[in-house]
């Protein structure tokens, strides 16, 4: 083989308004330059310490087992059903767009019998859909269900759910990927068993941690297992006593991203939650007041609308990969397809974390419509962005 030299790595600059990962904080930039520690170091641990409570903070629980799991949001989720379910076990797993399949698929890779309740991609699961799956398998030990679905962009109302599953003894397991540090979760006052996130979306930090917590009856659960987890790398009761207790080596911590989620975290509770929840809320309300005054069409039912990732229909006569390709090449901005049943009918654009801001509603609306003019759409000139700023001033602050 011969040596080569390959040009300096120099990425663009670009606007993340896709999925996630979306923009990350100056902030969590700079903590990921420090220097690296030993991952039992007495100033690491330390910072594992902090990690965790400010991991609770945003999760509102007092879980003990609240930790970041090596591995993007994937690995959360396998986290949780390998170290929950043994094979044989009933899991009822909801569906409503493409991470209720996920959940599905490996599930059942991990040998459960798995029972689905299934609405439309765009709508929400309702309680008496899951009370029906528990009357018909009322021994089922877990129930899945997806916060906020980001392939369609609704955002699942949990209360009720919660109530239902809890009066069939099951234990509620929920993907908190896109919801977590962006929109209200409640681990705690909802009653929930166990939680995953990630840290690219809402919680403004770079890809590589899952964020999870488990109630003391899901540790007790999977205390109580006949078998051990057939993952090593995630098996949760060997972890729990690296992140608490004897602080026994498993497997050595991602010690730059640590970093990055602790500031990222720093950053969350220096805001407030109320208040960043609030700033997710109008960003993605002017966003949605804005699309709609141009002209287009919202895919996710109102009253059921996710703030960190708005779902809007691609036009008649206006190519999909052709606007995203100009919004990318042009104007430095990513926006997501739509995917599985909804590829080729949808854009996902997500206002996430550092990104859910005034100034990026109104960039990404001036650029839509500049591009959207392009593809010869018809529309009013101004009217997105207009329609936006009367949203964003309603509250005092639009100047
Ligand atoms: C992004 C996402 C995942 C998967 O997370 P990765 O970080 O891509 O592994 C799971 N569930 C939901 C709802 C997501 O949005």
């Amino acid at each position: 083989m011969k040596e080569t030299t390959y040009p300096e790595l120099n990425p663009p600059l670009r606007l993340l308004l896709g999925p996630g990962p979306a923009n990350v904080d100056p902030r969590v930039l700079r903590a990921m330059a420090a220097p690296i520690l030993g991952h039992l170091d007495p100033d690491f641990i330390k910072i594992m310490d902090e990690t965790q409570e400010m991991l609770r903070l945003v999760f509102g629980t007092a879980n003990a087992l609240t930790i970041p799991v090596s591995g993007t949001g994937t690995a959360g989720m396998e986290a949780s059903l390998c170290n929950l379910l043994e094979p044989g076990d009933t899991a009822i797993i909801c569906i409503n767009g493409f991470f209720g399949g996920r959940l599905v698929e490996m599930a059942s890779r991990h040998g459960a019998q798995v029972v689905t309740v299934e609405a439309e991609w765009g709508e929400s699961i309702a309680p008496e859909q899951v009370e029906a799956a528990l009357r018909a398998h009322p021994k089922a030990k877990v129930v899945a269900i997806v916060h906020g679905e980001t392939s369609t962009g609704v955002l699942q109302p949990l209360a009720e759910v919660s109530q239902v599953v809890h009066r069939y003894a099951a234990l509620l397991l929920v993907d908190m990927v896109t919801t977590l540090g962006g929109c209200p979760v409640a681990v705690d006052d909802l009653g929930i068993d166990a939680a995953y996130s990630a840290t690219q979306k809402c919680l403004g930090c770079p890809p590589g941690l899952a964020p999870l917590t488990m109630s003391a009856r899901a540790v007790e659960v999977m205390h109580q297992r006949k078998s051990r987890p057939q993952n090593f790398y995630l098996d949760l009761t060997m972890l729990e006593h690296y992140w608490g207790g004897g602080r026994v080596y498993h497997h050595t911590a991602p010690i730059t991203m640590v970093y990055a989620l602790h500031e990222g975290l720093r950053v969350v509770a220096e805001e407030g939650l109320e208040t960043r929840y609030e700033r997710h809320r109008r960003s993605a309300a002017a966003l949605q007041a804005g699309l709609e005054a141009m002209g287009l069409v919202l895919h996710a039912r109102q009253g059921y609308r996710l703030p960190p990732l708005t779902t809007v229909r691609v036009p008649e006569g206006v190519d999909d990969a052709r606007v995203r390709r100009a919004l990318l090449v042009k104007q430095g901005i990513e926006v997501g397809a739509g995917f599985g049943r909804l590829a080729g009918q949808i854009w996902r654009v997500g206002l996430m974390g550092y990104n859910a801001t005034p100034g990026t509603v109104f960039t990404f609306l001036s650029a839509l419509e500049t591009v959207l003019g392009w593809e010869g759409f018809r529309q009013e000139p101004g009217a997105g962005v207009a329609a936006a700023g009367r949203v964003l001033g309603a509250a005092g602050e639009g100047s």
